[in-house]
């Protein structure tokens, strides 16, 4: 068995490299005019849903010992499962947003002049940002051993996408239409060629 330091430090560059990718997008968002922001109580409450899940039960976990009671062994293998998932979160992360640009923002929003994007990692799948989100939670359960603050960040994403994924896709096709329909037609959602 490894020493669980490892997976908390993989961890947390993990989150460090995610926050500098998205650091620069947010500073962009603030800057850009919304002609539509779908930003309502359900959204609010999920973001802070991302944060615990995803922030706060994981620093609990690497830096108190609250969390101990549930700990168990780091295994070499979940590591690597760690190790793998993050790099691949890491890649797509960025990628989706350099090819959403001055279009992405944190919830549901549409921006002035706001462009649909249909290539890049968008060329085939609709939600190439959600699965690298997918990919990094995965990364989460597999580095934190701790049946808490492992998995919660893939609970709480999960949710966060079955109340986000309708919505986003109806916003969309309302603003873009006849395209969006072609677009959505010939792209899966989160796995290329899959679903
Ligand atoms: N669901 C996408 C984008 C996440 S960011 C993904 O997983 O990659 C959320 C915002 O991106 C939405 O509010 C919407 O305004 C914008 N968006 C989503 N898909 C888009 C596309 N194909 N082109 C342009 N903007 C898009």
């Amino acid at each position: 068995m490894l020493n669980p330091l490892f997976g908390k430090i993989l961890f947390l560059i993990g989150t460090v490299v995610s926050i500098g990718i998205r650091v620069p997008h947010d500073k962009i968002s603030k800057e850009t005019k919304n002609i539509y922001s779908g930003k309502d109580v359900l959204e609010k409450v999920l973001l802070l849903l991302m944060l615990l899940g995803g922030f706060l039960l994981p620093a609990l976990f690497i830096f108190t010992s609250v969390l101990s009671f549930a700990d168990y062994p780091l295994s070499p293998l979940a590591f690597t499962g760690g190790v793998i998932s993050m790099m691949m979160y890491l890649w797509l992360f960025y990628r989706s947003h350099a090819d959403l640009g001055r279009n992405w923002s944190v919830s549901l929003e549409l921006r002035e002049n706001h462009e649909l994007v249909i290539s890049g990692v968008y060329k085939a799948i609709r939600h190439p940002m959600y699965t690298a989100i997918f990919l990094g939670m995965a990364s989460q359960a597999f580095l934190l051993a701790n049946w808490i603050a492992g998995p919660s960040g893939f609970f709480v994403f999960t949710i966060m996408f079955a109340a986000r994924l309708r919505r986003e896709e109806r916003m969309m096709a309302k603003q873009f239409g006849e395209s969006y329909e072609e677009y959505r037609a010939r792209t899966k959602r989160l796995i290329p060629g899959v679903w």
